[in-house]
């Protein structure tokens, strides 16, 4: 939590803690303006201390009001007054240096917006509408070093970070702070929901259709071009004016598309790492079997198949609606795609021997079907259209495995 002042590993441990090193804002009406103005020539080069870092994060985070932070940064606890009714949607996600991103890849504002879009992603998916974000960051004492005129690593993250934050109305409402040998942001964001209303993976029902929002492959392609060509694209930090073009480094999380999907889905996930392993999860925690025609998957400009199945951090939506709703061809704007349905699991108790004995003991079908799904792989199967030898059509089904992306190896 915020207190970051206690850390006693900080990035400011040693360093002399003098004049207010500003990090850029949006000015503040209620502080008087010469506080809040660049003073480029103190910029110097030293490490600020981690007090003027805090205060200056503080600053930036009095842009982003909430109505339901009672109580912001500054006190050993953030204060959260969710409405009558409501329920609190919690979710974390690390990024760390080497792993999700690379400093000489990635612009410092992408680093933040990528940061706060992945907690954002998971909020979207659950029909949640953001309340609070709590920020941590491990950094090396350069990335907070400004030099010259030139803004820090660290302000620059901030304005991907809040300008992200502001466009979907998301308050700082605290963090932590360290000094660390990589870089590393967590980020933890809260959320509300009406009581009961959440989207979750469990819900998908044999008839529903398969929908997703968006386009696939978009991230992987982008990511691929990044890795051929990683200066012209680090070049380019504003490259978020038109962030439609770049769907690995400045990806828009779906919150009003998840918001409409609470009266239409039965279950959403969303599209993080690579819509194979979405399926599989989705498949599992519904028990039921899930067929995708690989035609019908929309993909973004210039993506290979094998992008839009497998490539990560798409953050568009999966999500099952059933038959008799009315499918909007759109959602806000974002195209709304059927790519497949849901049928109930032909998994036979034969097959795996495990769902008979789960029967014995515990009952429904969906419970027999998770059951087998643990052992036996997921439930889902691609289609595809071929031409035969004898030049007819014809299609080939074949288990989809999951190739997404894995953190952990
Ligand atoms: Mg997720």
């Amino acid at each position: 939590m915020l207190n970051l002042m206690r850390s006693p590993d900080s990035v400011a441990a040693g360093a002399p803690s003098t004049s207010a090193v500003r990090i850029a804002s949006v000015p503040t009406p209620s502080r008087p303006a010469r506080k809040t103005q660049p003073r480029a020539h103190k910029a110097d080069g030293r490490v600020p201390g981690e007090l003027e870092i805090l205060r200056a994060i503080a600053a930036r985070a009095r842009h982003l009001p909430g109505s339901r932070v009672a109580l912001g940064i500054g006190d050993d606890c953030a204060l959260l007054a969710p409405r009558a009714g409501e329920e609190l949607a919690v979710t974390t996600d690390l990024s760390i240096e080497g792993r999700h991103f690379r400093l000489d890849w990635h612009s410092p504002e992408s680093i933040g917006h990528r940061t706060l879009a992945r907690g954002l992603s998971d909020l979207a998916a659950m029909g949640a509408t953001p309340a609070a974000a709590f920020l941590s960051l491990a950094l090396p004492p350069q990335l907070v070093q400004r030099r010259r005129a030139a803004k820090s690593w660290l302000e620059r993250f901030l304005d991907g970070f809040c300008a992200l934050a502001a466009q979907h109305r998301v308050p700082l409402a605290g963090g932590d702070l360290a000094q660390a040998p990589v870089a590393l942001a967590d980020i933890v964001l809260t959320g509300v929901v009406p009581r009961g209303r959440a989207l979750r993976r469990s819900g998908a029902r044999p008839g529903d259709r398969l929908c997703i929002t968006g386009t696939l492959g978009g991230a992987a392609r982008e990511l691929a071009e990044l890795a051929a060509h990683p200066r012209r694209f680090r070049l380019s930090p504003d490259a978020a004016a038109d962030s439609t073009d770049h769907p690995h480094l400045f990806p828009q999380p779906r919150l009003a598309q998840g918001l409409l999907l609470r009266r239409l889905a039965t279950a959403a996930l969303d599209v993080s790492d690579g819509l194979s392993t979405e399926l599989a999860h989705l498949s599992a925690a519904s028990g039921v079997r899930l067929e995708v025609e690989a035609a019908a998957i929309p993909r973004a400009s210039g993506a290979t198949l094998e992008q839009a199945l497998h490539g990560g951090e798409d953050y568009e939506l999966l999500c099952t609606v059933p038959p008799d709703v009315p499918l909007p061809r759109t959602l806000r704007g974002i195209p709304l795609t059927v790519i497949g349905r849901v049928a109930a699991s032909t998994r036979s108790r034969a097959e795996t021997g495990h769902g008979r004995t789960q029967a014995k003991h515990s009952g429904t079908q969906t419970e027999r079907s998770r059951t087998q799904a643990k052992h036996s792989g997921p439930d889902v199967v691609l289609l595809e259209q071929e031409l035969s030898k004898m030049g007819q059509q014809r299609t080939r089904r074949s288990r989809l495995l999951p190739q997404g992306w894995e953190h952990f190896r």
